[in-house]
């Protein structure tokens, strides 16, 4: 589904990304993890290209992102086309982003109603159901400043399943919220993988990596230093820095 091939990215003399190779596919739960400062956040950031990369290529359904082909050399595509593209990949952030001034409910309905044109009644149905879904039904009529940041942080992943996306792309959804407060968030990420959602996931949370995801992507320095199944990257890891990084969190 998601293909990155070759991807490099600097922030001038800081090489944040290194010739970085990694393959999504559909339905697989990609959990990221590494070190603050390894590149997590970029490389989730240039799935969607949030971030141009200086070098390499995402594919999204074998459709270069961002680019499009002319006499066979690729060129940088309108943002119009490029926002079309983007709709496929939910992102979720660790802060939560909602409209203050808009209900849980008109939060989830305003992109299918704006951007897709939808009906005011389909949307709001679809709207009904994604409350329920993060079990949150009962606040469709709260104002973001009424709900508590997992609630706040359940809206969101509503919000962004509005649009029907090919891919969600979470960012420590979890590591603004009180500790009391993660386990609801990680349910809700966690009844999505069960439903076969294709998601890619950089988070500190491990056990959520060991239980929930198919492939660990361990990252340090800005390489994929160890990648494979949450049972061998976590489990058993075969390179010294992923042993270190364990060892700490
Ligand atoms: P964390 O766990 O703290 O979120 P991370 O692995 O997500 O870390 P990134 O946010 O990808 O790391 O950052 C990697 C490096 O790139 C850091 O050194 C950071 O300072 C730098 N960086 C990230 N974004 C930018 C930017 N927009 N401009 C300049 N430097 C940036
Ligand atoms: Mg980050």
């Amino acid at each position: 589904l998601l293909v990155v091939d070759g991807v490099s990215k600097s922030f001038g003399s800081n090489h944040v990304l290194k010739d970085i190779s990694l393959t999504i596919r559909r339905g697989d739960v990609t959990c990221i993890i590494g070190a603050s400062g390894s590149g997590k956040s970029t490389l989730l950031r240039c799935l969607n290209r949030l971030e141009t990369p200086d070098s390499g290529v995402v594919y999204l359904d074998g459709c270069p992102v961002g680019m499009k082909w002319e006499k066979n050399k690729l060129y940088e595509m309108h943002p119009k086309e490029l926002a079309a593209q983007r709709q496929a990949m939910g992102m979720v952030f660790q802060g939560f982003h909602l409209f203050p001034h808009l209900t849980a409910l008109e939060n989830i309905m305003q992109a299918p109603l704006t951007v897709k044109k939808e009906k005011y009644e389909d949307s709001r149905k679809a709207g009904m159901e994604l409350l329920d879904r993060v079990g949150l039904v009962e606040k469709a009529r709260f104002y973001p400043h009424q709900l508590s940041g997992g609630q706040q942080q359940r809206i969101a992943i509503a919000r962004s399943l509005a649009m029907k996306p090919k891919v969600m792309l979470f960012d420590e959804p979890t590591s603004a919220l009180d500790p009391e407060l993660v386990g609801e968030v990680l349910w809700v990420m966690k009844s999505l993988a069960q439903d076969g959602m294709t998601m890619a996931v950089v988070t500190h949370e491990m056990a959520f990596a060991r239980d929930v995801a198919n492939h660990v992507v361990f990252m340090d320095g800005g390489y994929i230093v160890e990648e494979g199944a949450p049972e061998s990257v976590i489990g058993n890891p075969q390179h010294e820095r992923t042993k270190s990084f364990l060892s700490r969190v």
